[in-house]
């Protein structure tokens, strides 16, 4: 698998130069195009690697699984999607998708930026500071990583940067799907989107929606599996932004994608895969990344269609 790993590497490292890192939020613009690597956990705990696997970067829309997870858990079904509905929106992780009339639950979906804010209000705890701790907990048990944190930088960048953000929130805000304090929620937000990780907690996080809910290597149970039915479900029809139906052709499995150039995939019964290229593409997800996965997904037959 290595081995394989190592050669898929090389064949795709040409793309990375075909991308350009995200600007909009200044920190994520000074990281190194150049960097590429990927990390695959077997639903039985096998680990693979191949490249700059351990290097680190934050979440960014990839902690929108682990919202809705959150949220799910916190909440149950029903009531999340009286708020946040399961439809692609079709359009770009950070439109404003509100004509007068279309601003319900039905038309705000958990993996773009809308919907994240709105799953924010959803946590359970007495303060944000609370909420976004027991967010940060459920990261650190999905990505194996119990001391796993926030990037100051990158938080401090995207609050400062974030007026298309606060846009949305005062909108949500607006048409009373948002109730609380519309600094608080953002901060959970950007705090979120900021949460430091690798390849590896990504293939790790990956690992345990495809294990529908365990741990990779034990019988320790993160979450009740029909959840991993409704993620991974999510995460097919619009985890790759509005490039999901192509990606579905293409690759095949359920991922989520971030502007950071992560890649988080999971490939149901199988394996977990966690991928870092930032050199994104016009949409957001990372050129080299999507690539490294079709290549995979055709040699090792990873396509769930
Ligand atoms: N923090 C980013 C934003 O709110 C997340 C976007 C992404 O990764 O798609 O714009």
């Amino acid at each position: 698998m290595e081995e394989l790993l190592e050669q898929l590497l090389e064949e795709c490292r040409p793309y990375t130069s075909l991308g350009k890192t995200a600007d909009y939020i200044p920190e994520l613009a000074k990281k190194d195009p150049d960097a590429f690597g990927i990390y695959v956990i077997g639903s039985e705990g096998k680990h693979s690697w191949a490249g700059d696997c351990r290097q680190s970067f934050t979440l960014q829309s990839m902690v929108k699984p682990i919202l809705l997870l959150q949220a799910l858990l916190d909440n149950g079904a029903e009531k999340v999607q009286s708020k946040v509905g399961v439809e692609a929106t079709g359009k770009p992780f950070d439109a404003i998708n509100a004509g007068e009339h279309t601003l319900d639950s039905r038309h705000i979906n958990p993996m773009v930026n809308m919907g994240a804010i709105v799953m924010c209000t959803l946590i359970h705890g007495g303060s944000y500071k609370e909420r976004f701790q027991r967010l940060l907990d459920l990261t650190g048990q999905l990505v194996g990583d119990p001391e796993v944190k926030i990037d100051q930088a990158v938080y401090l960048s995207e609050k400062n940067h974030g007026s298309k953000n606060r846009a949305l929130a005062y909108l949500l805000k607006s048409y009373g799907i948002l109730e609380d304090d519309v600094e608080e929620v953002l901060d959970c937000y950007f705090q979120a989107c900021s949460i430091q990780v690798d390849c590896r907690g990504l293939a790790h996080m990956g690992a345990v929606l495809a294990n529908r809910g365990k741990l990779p290597d034990s019988d320790q149970r993160v979450f009740p599996a029909p959840l991993a039915r409704y993620v991974n479900a999510v995460l097919m029809t619009c985890g790759m932004y509005d490039g999901s139906g192509e990606f579905a052709i293409r690759v095949g499995i359920p991922a989520k994608s971030g502007v950071s150039g992560g890649i988080m995939a999971v490939v149901p019964t199988r394996m977990g895969i966690g991928i870092y290229s930032p050199a994104l593409d016009r949409k957001g997800n990372s050129v080299a990344g999507i690539r490294l996965l079709e290549k995979l997904s055709e040699r090792l037959y990873l396509s769930i269609f």
